[in-house]
């Protein structure tokens, strides 16, 4: 069985501690408290077994960005009482999936997504904590969702408004993707600036969800507080 594999055991251990070394001293570079960033262990196209490895190793928090995936391996892990987030591009027709297992759905970008994902937490008896998705091309533009997903930088706070009507979501912050080819330290201080203007108006939402495996120091640099790391942690896909 690949979950007592002690071999994968020890992989999964040492990329934890170098990833954790890297986000430590990404920490003292920026004068920041490690304290401040957590960790998600993105686990997609990775077997359930490797969750139940992280968790062993001390990971709390976990994240998917397919349904498909990610609702049979959150069943397959129940018992662990991990934190799930939901990271990826998410149709109104998978809310309700979605909102039976997510903790916190980071890539909100449209006001139909947060009336369904509303819609099902509050069928399912459930509270999800949701994350704007920021689209930090340089030419984003209001009322247009990017490639990679994401709301212009100006549409944050209307979509948050949005979010807080659904009584059973809760606005926790803001999450990009540093856009292709760009420079990831510019894109997270722009998204550095519109978490600002959010938690001005809400000062619960404090969540940065930004940095993934190759970009997590600029993250770190620009107030990241929740990095997503998949391929640093569980090799490539
Ligand atoms: C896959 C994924 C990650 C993790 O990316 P790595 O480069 O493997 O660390 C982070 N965020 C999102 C939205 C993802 O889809």
């Amino acid at each position: 069985m690949s979950q007592t594999d002690p071999e994968r055991v020890e992989q999964v251990r040492a990329n934890l501690l170098d990833a954790r070394s890297r986000i430590e001293a990404a920490c003292t570079a920026a004068g920041r408290s490690p304290e401040e960033v957590s960790l998600i262990a993105v686990t997609k196209t990775h077997p359930a077994s490797d969750v139940r490895i992280l968790a062993s190793l001390g990971v709390t928090d976990v994240g998917e960005n397919r349904d498909q995936e990610a609702a049979p391996k959150a069943e397959a892990t129940a018992d662990l009482d991990l934190t799930w987030h939901f990271v990826g591009q998410l149709q109104s027709n998978k809310a309700r999936s979605v909102a039976r297992y997510a903790d916190y759905v980071h890539s909100v970008d449209r006001a139909k997504l947060a009336r369904a994902l509303g819609k099902s937490a509050a069928e399912a008896g459930r509270e999800l904590t949701c994350l704007v998705q920021v689209d930090l091309d340089e030419e984003s533009r209001p009322g247009i969702i990017g490639p990679r997903g994401g709301v212009a930088p100006s549409d944050t706070l209307e979509l948050a408004d949005r979010i807080e009507e659904q009584d059973a979501l809760s606005i926790g912050g803001v999450m990009a993707v540093a856009p292709l080819g760009g420079d990831p330290s510019a894109a997270f201080a722009r998204l550095y600036e519109v978490a600002c203007r959010l938690r001005d108006r809400y000062p619960r939402a404090t969540v940065i969800s930004a940095g993934m495996s190759g970009d997590l120091e600029a993250a770190v640099e620009r107030g990241a507080t929740h990095l997503r790391i998949g391929t640093a942690l569980l090799g490539a896909r």
